[in-house]
C-alpha cells in the first residue's frame, strides 16, 4: 500500500491562496425541528419538503473514513453540524468513532458540535462520555416571544438554557452561544443577552445575518454590523479588544473591562475573513464544499461507494483543496448588487451544507 498520499506527515495541503486545510465541518442531517427564519423558512421547508432518505446520508463508517483521511492531511478540528445534529440517531456512536482519530503527530483532534440546544439537556452527558470536547449552542434571544418568532416552532428559551447548563456541567465548555442578529427581529436583545451571559464563563458570539443559500430573503439592511453590536454593548458594559487565540480565528474577541469574561463577533458580511479561511465542509450526502457560498460540491460519496481506496479519497480531497480559490465574502458586493435574489446563481442551503 502506498502511504505517500494518505499519510502526508507535516507538509500542509495549501490552496491557491496558500491557506492550509485545518478544519472540517460535517453536516450529519439535513433535518431540523426548528424553522429559523434566516435558515429554514417555513414557506420553503414546509410539511411536504422532501428531506433526504436515509440511504442518501453518509453512514457513520463513511463519515469516519472521510474524517480519518482529512486528519491525515492536516485537519485538526472537526465540527458536527446540520440541520440539527442531535436529531441524527446514535450521534454518540459517531462521536466515539471520531474521538479516536489521531493526527499524524499522534495528537487527538478537537471535536465540537453546533446545536440548537433543544435536546442538549437530555443528551449532554452521553455526548461528553463519548468524547465530544465542546458545544456551541445557538440562541437568538432570551425573550420567549422574540425567540419563538425566530425559531418559528414555538420552542421555549428555558429549554435551551437548561441545555446550556447541562453541557457546562458535564465539561463541554467553554460553551459558545451563537446569536444571529437580524435587524428588527432581535437586535433589541443584544445588550440583555450580553448581560445575561456576562460572568457565566460561556462565550456569547454575535453573528451577522448572512446571505447563505437562496431562500432566506437576505437583505443588507437587516444585517446589524458587528461594530454597531460592540458599540451598543460597550455603551453599557465597557469592553476592550483582545488578540485572536490562533491565526484564522473567525470571531473578533472582546472582554469586559471588569473581568466579566469575553464575547465574540463574527462579521462575515462587514469584515470578510476569507484570507484566513481554512475550512472545508462535507454535506449530508458526502459532497465536499470549499466555501459556505459555493454553488457546487465534489462528490466523495460516489468515490467511497464506488470502491475507491483511501489513497484515492485523499487524492480527491487534497486535489479539490489545492485548486480552491474561494473568497466569496470579500467579493460579496459584486454578487449582491443583483437586486433579484432569484437571479443569483442557486446556492446550497445552510441546513444542507452545515453552518
Ligand atoms: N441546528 C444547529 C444550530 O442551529 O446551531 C446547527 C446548524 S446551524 C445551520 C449552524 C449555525 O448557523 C447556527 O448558529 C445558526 O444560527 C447559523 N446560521 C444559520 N443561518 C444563518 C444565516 N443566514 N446567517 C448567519 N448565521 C446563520
Ligand atoms: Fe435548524 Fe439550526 Fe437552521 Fe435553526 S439555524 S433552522 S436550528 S439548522
Ligand atoms: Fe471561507 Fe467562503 Fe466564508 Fe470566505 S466566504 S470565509 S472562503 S467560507
Amino acid at each position: 500500500m502506498s502511504v505517500t498520499v494518505l499519510d502526508r506527515g507535516a507538509a500542509p495541503v495549501l490552496d491557491r491562496l496558500r491557506r492550509p486545510l485545518r478544519d472540517l465541518r460535517i453536516s450529519v442531517t439535513d433535518r431540523c425541528n426548528f424553522r429559523c427564519v434566516y435558515c429554514m423558512p417555513k414557506e420553503i421547508f414546509g410539511r411536504d419538503y422532501a428531506f433526504l432518505p436515509r440511504e442518501q446520508l453518509l453512514s457513520f463508517e463513511e463519515i469516519t473514513r472521510l474524517a480519518r483521511v482529512a486528519v491525515a492531511n492536516g485537519v485538526e478540528k472537526i465540527r458536527l453540524t446540520g440541520g440539527e445534529p442531535l436529531l441524527r440517531k446514535g450521534i454518540e456512536e459517531l462521536i466515539r468513532m471520531l474521538a479516536a482519530l489521531r493526527t499524524p503527530s499522534g495528537a487527538a483532534i478537537d471535536l465540537a458540535l453546533t446545536t440548537n440546544g433543544s435536546a442538549l439537556a437530555h443528551l449532554a452527558p452521553a455526548l461528553a462520555e463519548a468524547g465530544l470536547d465542546r458545544v456551541t449552542v445557538s440562541l437568538d434571544s432570551l425573550d420567549d416571544a422574540t425567540f419563538q418568532a425566530m425559531n418559528d416552532v414555538r420552542f421555549p428559551v428555558g429549554r435551551v438554557l437548561e441545555g446550556i447548563d447541562a453541557a457546562a456541567a458535564v465539561g463541554l465548555g467553554p460553551v459558545k452561544i451563537n446569536m444571529v442578529v437580524k435587524r428588527g427581529y432581535n437586535d433589541h436583545d443584544i445588550v440583555s443577552m450580553a448581560r445575561h451571559f456576562k460572568g457565566t464563563g460561556h462565550i456569547l458570539r454575535f453573528i451577522e445575518f448572512m446571505d447563505v443559500g437562496s431562500t432566506n430573503g437576505w437583505r443588507l439592511d437587516e444585517v446589524v454590523p458587528s461594530d454597531e453590536v460592540i458599540a451598543r454593548i460597550a455603551a453599557e458594559l465597557p469592553l476592550e479588544p483582545i488578540a485572536a487565540n490562533y491565526p484564522g480565528e473567525v470571531a473578533g474577541r472582546y472582554r469586559y473591562r471588569d473581568g466579566g469574561g469575553e464575547i465574540g463577533v463574527i462579521s462575515s458580511v462587514t469584515h470578510a475573513f476569507c484570507g484566513a479561511c481554512t475550512r472545508a465542509r462535507v454535506s449530508v450526502e458526502g459532497q465536499l464544499f470549499t466555501c459556505l457560498f459555493a454553488t457546487r460540491g465534489h462528490d466523495l460519496r460516489a468515490l467511497m461507494r464506488g470502491g475507491g481506496t483511501d489513497d484515492e479519497l485523499a487524492e480527491a480531497l487534497t486535489g479539490v483543496w489545492r485548486s480552491r480559490d474561494d473568497h466569496y465574502s470579500q467579493t460579496r458586493s459584486a454578487h449582491t448588487a443583483i437586486p433579484d435574489a432569484s437571479a443569483r446563481e442557486r446556492r446550497v442551503e445552510m441546513s444542507y451544507i452545515g453552518g
